[in-house]
Formats: C-alpha cells, structure tokens, sequence
C-alpha cells in the first residue's frame, strides 16, 4: 500500500519481487536502478546469490562505487586498485566490502551452499552504461589485439566467449598470496561489531568511513526494530536514504515540504528511498522483528531528529510554535530518541 496526498509526489517504495532476475547456471541478479524507480536518482541496488563456486566475474563500475553486504553464505572477493595493489578477502554473513569507483573486482561464492548478498551503487543510474565485464571487453577487441596483449596466438584463444559472460563457475582453490597489499582494506566486519544505537526498540548498526576508511562515498547501517518500534522521525542534511527489507514489515513515511507527504507499507524485498532533506520515519508495523538494510550515499553520517531538535529550543518558543499548553510539550523526549518503543513509559 502507498498513499501520496499529492500526485506530485513519486513512488518513495519499490518492490524486488516484481522485477525479472538474470539467471545463469551458478547464480542469479535482480536490481532497482532509477529506470525502473524514478526518485532513486542518487542510489540503485541489486540483490545477488551464487552457488558455491559461482563467479560474478571480473569487472569495474564507471560512474558508481559499490557497497555489498553478505545476507546468507560465505564470498570471496578479489580487487586491484590504480597503484597495481590488491587484495583478497572471504566474507561471511554479517559483513561488508567498499570497492571505489573504477577498481577492478569480482565476487565468488563459496561452499557449502553459496551465498546472497546485496549491491548498492552510489549512483541510481549505474548498471544500464557503465559495468564493464572483462569477456565483453575481450570479445569485442580485435583478436589479434587480443592476442598480442595476453602473449598468446590466436588458436589458443578460441575458448573465449563471444559476449558477456556475467556468472561462470570456477573452483574455489585460489592462490591466496599478496604480494601488493593496498593501504586500507575493502572488508568490514559490521554486524560483529557492538550496535551503534542499543534501545529498547531496537538496534542500530552503522558503518560511515570513520570506522571503514575506504567508504568515503558511502554509509551502511542495518536497523532491528522490535514490533511496535518507530524510528523517530528525522532527515539527513547531506545523504539520500536507501533502504531494503530483509524481513519483516514496515510503515514508512516521507515528508517533501509544501505539504506533499506520503506513507508506504513495505515488507520482505521491498525498497525504499528518501531522498537529501526529506522528513522521514519508519515503523515496524509486522508481528515480528524487523531487520533493514539501509545506505547512504555519504561517507559521514548525519542526521537531525525531531525530539532533539524540539528539544533543544525553549519550552516557551516550542509550546508557542505548536499551538501547545507548556505542560504538554514538558512531556516530550528531552533528548533524541533515535528509537521509540511501543511501550510509554
Ligand atoms: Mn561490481
Ligand atoms: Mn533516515
């Protein structure tokens, strides 16, 4: 359900489950770029899973960095950055890689049962351009190109594929030497950290650069809200909010000044999106825990909630302000509350 007072207003919700997958032997993609989700415009995502042994293969981004973050599995990535450096790392559930815009990557999923995992690209315009798949390159560079670049004759490469390969299968065994290791890692091991946020509602993970130097563009955070829990309302000065439901249900409101606002229910492989300065808040509304991922499109994070700023202006000017007896507004949170259970207290 979605309800826009104003039909001036976009879409804010955005489902995965209708959206057509790219299948392949050892895996599967499905994504939400601003094509298909117009007020997306700064942010697109894709949902991934490989089968152990599956490899997305060997590729850069043009115009997005990517953020990933492993739902279910074990993955092993590899990534070269401009100076030559490189680096390997094995992922598990729970964890996070940043490869900045440009730099070569690719992703492999391991035993036993493979892994998903979800992509999200500072860019709502990412995919349709701009992935540039080393089998694409190769198969659309003359063969004696080719063959002069790799040192080999041309007959020895007939194996190669005439278009984009995307997922190929390869055995998990690699060479885990590093001769050239880069200066900050791509891995962060978010969801073993201690929570940001801890409140009787829920939990707040976060990762800005400040804990992951790398993610200069980007911020991640998964939010547990227990049944009946609001994340107060707030806005974010300088980032646009991009959010997918793991699990559960949530109401979601945004508020796009001039008296345009809208409220969306979101659940399992939905989207949502508030874009830089918006009002917004999020509620789990389902019977269970909620779990959400949610990224920025900044590497420091910074928001504004309405019980912090209420509260820190006089009594007088915000009981004035409201049209509210002073001993009402005393009732109010004195601090921000981040996250409000449902019980008062
Ligand atoms: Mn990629
Ligand atoms: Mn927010």
């Amino acid at each position: 359900m979605s309800t826009n007072k104003s039909e001036k207003l976009p879409e804010f919700k955005f489902s995965l489950n209708n959206q057509k997958a790219r299948v392949l032997k050892d895996g599967w993609a499905k994504e939400a770029t601003v094509k298909d989700f117009p007020v997306s415009k700064n942010i697109a995502g894709v949902l991934m899973a490989l089968d152990s042994g599956g490899l997305r293969e060997l590729h850069w981004h043009a115009n997005a960095a990517e953020w990933g973050f492993v739902i279910s599995g074990n993955v092993r990535t590899t990534i070269i950055d401009p100076e030559g450096r490189y680096e390997y790392n094995d992922f598990k559930a729970g964890d996070v890689w940043y490869f900045p815009r440009g730099h070569g990557h690719s992703i492999q999923g391991l035993g036993p049962e493979g892994t998903t995992f979800m992509l999200v690209f500072d860019n709502g315009a990412f995919s349709e351009f701009a992935t540039f798949s080393v089998t694409d390159w190769l198969a659309h560079t003359p063969r004696e190109i080719v063959s002069k670049n790799l040192n080999v004759d041309e007959g020895e490469l007939s194996g190669l594929p005439d278009k984009e390969a995307y997922i190929v299968h390869s055995s998990e065994k690699s060479d885990l030497k590093i001769s050239d290791a880069p200066p900050l890692t791509h891995k962060y091991e978010l969801l073993s950290q201690k929570p940001f946020h801890e409140h009787q509602g829920g939990k707040l993970w976060l990762v800005s650069s400040n804990e992951f130097p790398i993610s200069a563009t980007m911020t991640g955070a998964i939010l547990h809200l227990n049944p009946g829990a609001l994340r107060e309302l707030h806005w974010h000065p300088k980032a646009d909010e991009w959010l997918y439901v793991i699990s559960g249900k949530i109401r979601m409101t945004e508020f796009a000044s001039s008296g345009l606002s809208s409220v969306s229910e979101l659940c399992e492989n939905d989207i949502g999106y508030s874009p830089m300065g918006y009002g917004h808040s999020i509620e789990n509304i389902g019977d269970d825990e909620c779990k959400l991922l949610i990224v920025f499109n900044s590497g420091v994070y910074e928001e504004i909630s309405l019980s912090a700023w209420l509260s820190s202006n006089p009594e007088e000017l915000v009981s004035a302000n409201l049209n509210l007896p002073l001993e009402t507004v005393r009732k109010f949170h004195r601090r921000e509350s981040f996250i409000i259970s449902e019980n008062k207290k």
